[in-house]
């Protein structure tokens, strides 16, 4: 009885507190710095196969606080929760527009990559808000690729689905990020509304020398190129993934390989990343 008493106020743990507490000054300086323009975004590059050439960015949301540039991983799921997610997600597109904007100007088939969570996609007024952006910045909507994750068509009001269309309508591309990870077969890659699909950094990470079978990897490159998919691999680290994945016809490879993300002033030498070297 003592036990279960004590498990009943597990709320007024002081370290849950302390947590409580924490998260709570995460998303008032979280917003603070929204206002303050110290959300800062880096570009990695993704290398298309065949003649390698750089053709797209994928934009990673990087927080300044404190002095310290802070990775998503860090505070993604705290601005989901209070909902500033957002806020972020369109000061993200608003600058990547903004950063990216001369560079996509330069060449019709270049793109750029935007990561959106289910919670934005949530809100029925997205759709719009993701068009008056580029249109505000003059981007033409086929440069623009919005990833998101599996989790976003399960708990998928038919809204959901309705933006990703009148955006895939207006030329917008929608990528499957982290393919492999979720709880759907590949068999239901067929009813999504996706036009890429990118391979998980997990399944990139058993190639090791190149020349094993992987038939899982193999098979889900196979299955989305059957399906008229573009398919990218991501988180490639060696020379040997790059092969392997080139070989199976991946159509776009990205990894520390090639380029960490960057800053925008910093792009140049993620221009020059070619598969060979
Ligand atoms: P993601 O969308 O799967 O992005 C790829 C992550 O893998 C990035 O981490 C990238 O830096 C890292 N990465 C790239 N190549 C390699 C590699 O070769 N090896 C390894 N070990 N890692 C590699 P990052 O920037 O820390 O982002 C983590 C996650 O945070 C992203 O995963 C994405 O889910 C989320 N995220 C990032 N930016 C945004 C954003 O603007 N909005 C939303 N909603 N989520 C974002
Ligand atoms: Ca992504
Ligand atoms: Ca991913
Ligand atoms: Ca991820």
């Amino acid at each position: 009885a003592k036990e279960a008493g004590k498990n009943r106020y597990v709320h007024f743990r002081p370290e849950m507190h302390a947590a409580l507490l924490a998260r709570t000054q995460l998303t008032a300086g979280l917003r603070q710095s929204v206002e303050l323009g110290q959300i800062a975004v880096h570009y990695q590059p993704v290398v298309s196969a065949g003649p390698d050439e750089v053709l797209q960015f994928e934009a990673l949301v990087r927080w300044n606080w404190q002095g310290e540039l802070m990775a998503p991983d860090n505070f993604i799921t705290t601005a989901e929760r209070s909902g500033m997610i957002r806020e972020i997600g369109a000061e993200v597109l608003r600058r990547t527009c903004l950063e990216l904007g001369p560079w996509l100007a330069g060449d019709p088939r270049r793109s750029v990559a935007v990561n959106v969570s289910g919670v934005q996609l949530q809100r029925r007024d997205f759709a719009e808000q993701v068009m008056d952006t580029i249109k505000s910045s003059g981007l033409d909507p086929r440069q623009l690729v919005l990833e998101v994750t599996e989790s976003v068509f399960f708990d998928a009001h038919s809204h959901v689905i309705a933006q990703l269309e009148t955006l895939r309508a207006a030329g917008i591309r929608v990528a499957l990020d982290d393919f492999g990870t979720g709880y759907s077969s590949l068999g239901r890659l067929q009813e999504l509304p996706v036009d890429i699909v990118k391979i998980d950094r997990s399944f990139v990470s058993m190639v090791v020398t190149g020349a094993e079978k992987l038939p899982i990897l193999t098979s889900m490159i196979h299955m989305a190129k059957s399906l008229g998919l573009q398919v990218t691999a991501e988180g490639i680290e060696t020379s040997a993934q790059a092969r392997f994945l080139m070989e199976h016809h991946c159509d776009a490879l990205q990894g520390f390989l090639f380029s960490r993300p960057r800053p925008a002033t910093e792009l140049e030498h993620a221009l020059r990343t070619s598969v060979a070297g």
